[in-house]
């Protein structure tokens, strides 16, 4: 069975009834990475959001299994430790909580009860990360995201990944408000942990981060469903007719 299984999955917004996922399947294992695109407003974010156990979505119908296991009963903290990552959109800052301690507070998360990671080590695998991402050492003592530019809080949502080694990562429009220098690290920082111990879900509504980051997969997300999937030819045809075509054929 794969690593991630996605059956006929249904959700909307908590207090609406505007289903916005309407019949989601996709099967994701380590060592594949599968990229979805789709106009905005499409139910990308949101997809995102359900697996990884937004309160603000409810699940109308169907299923997600993780390693086997039902996944929507999992708290969010738990679907992290079964080793998902979901790399934000628009990630938060938080004052107060500085970016060594927020690592090592997830490293020991992970870790479970009485065996926290040991400083050195941990220093050690920080400034590994931060090498393969190209971030300041300096970083590491500020807050969180706080006063960060777009592309650091990219690299810095890499750096989780690369701390946290999940065996799926999510990781929605990381290439949105990022140069190409910026976006290249990212992008090699994401293809050092592809392989045997992880797969990618790479959610992108352009092209772009496609050029380096490969896809083995991609799914054309429209309203909701996947309306159509292929390899990675298809986004290269995307790119050049855009999803107008995909798009009328779902109102056909
Ligand atoms: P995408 O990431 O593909 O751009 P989203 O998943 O963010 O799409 O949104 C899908 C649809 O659901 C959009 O019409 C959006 O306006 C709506 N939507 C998403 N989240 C919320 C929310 N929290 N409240 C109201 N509408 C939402
Ligand atoms: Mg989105």
């Amino acid at each position: 069975m794969a690593d991630l299984v996605i059956r006929n999955l249904h959700a909307k917004i908590v207090d609406s009834d505007k289903e916005i996922l309407r019949g989601i399947d996709l099967e994701v294992s380590r060592g594949e990475t599968h990229a979805i695109m789709g106009p905005n407003g499409s139910g990308k974010s949101t997809l995102s959001h359900v697996l990884m156990g937004h309160p603000g979505y409810e699940v109308t119908d169907g299923e997600v299994l993780f390693h086997g296991d039902d996944l929507l009963t999992m708290a969010p903290d738990e679907r992290s430790r079964a080793g998902l990552f979901l790399c934000f959109q628009y990630p938060y800052a938080v004052p107060g909580v500085t970016v060594a301690n927020f690592l090592r507070t997830a490293i020991n998360a992970h870790r479970g009860k009485g065996d926290p990671i040991r400083i050195p080590e941990f220093r050690t695998r920080m400034e590994a990360a931060m090498k393969l991402l190209d971030v300041d050492r300096k970083m590491s003592s500020r807050y969180l995201n706080d006063g960060f530019s777009g592309g650091e809080k990219k690299r810095l949502e890499i750096l989780q990944l690369a701390m946290l080694k999940p065996s799926l990562a999510v990781l929605d429009e990381t290439d949105s408000g990022l140069d190409i220098d910026a976006l290249k690290i990212v992008a090699h920082g994401v293809n050092a942990h592809i392989g045997d111990e992880m797969g990618a879900i790479v959610i992108t509504h352009y092209q772009r981060i496609l050029d380096y980051i490969t896809p083995s997969h991609v799914h054309v997300l429209i309203e909701g469903r996947i309306a159509r999937s292929g390899g990675a030819e298809l986004a290269k045809e995307l790119e050049r007719a855009g999803y107008a075509d995909i798009a009328a054929s779902v109102e056909a």
